[in-house]
């Protein structure tokens, strides 16, 4: 990488932070017009707007490295402070730092998808 760009065979060079933000939000990285996913985390075979191809990335056995570090970190934290709080039940505690934690998984994954079809 030079300049902010990846030089990974666009042209234009594509503009590495600009791509992250737009696949972060579910846009196509090249032209954030078209919507990047098809259901939940299948990704379009091209964009509709600019037909840019967007299943060539082999990438989904890395969506969870990047997921669980942006999910789990803040859930876990959530329950250490939820934890410090005194009277509340250890079950409570637990039950609310699971739901904590799927609830920001399924925020996160398709996001973490998004970033890495941006970043390839
Ligand atoms: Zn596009």
């Amino acid at each position: 990488m030079k300049g902010g760009y990846a030089h990974n065979g666009f042209n234009p060079p594509r503009p590495v932070e600009q791509a992250l933000r737009r696949g972060w939000s579910g846009r196509c990285p090249a032209c954030c017009e078209g919507g990047l996913f098809r259901i939940w985390m299948l990704v379009h075979d091209e964009c509709s707007h600019c037909s840019e191809t967007l299943q060539h990335a082999r990438i989904s056995n890395v969506v969870p490295v990047v997921a669980v570090p942006l999910a789990f970190l803040p859930a876990a934290f959530f329950g250490a402070i939820l934890d410090f709080v005194r009277g509340l039940p250890l079950l409570f505690v637990v039950v609310v730092s699971e739901v904590v934690a799927v609830a920001a998984a399924i925020y996160v994954l398709p996001r973490a998808k998004g970033l890495l079809v941006g970043l390839a």
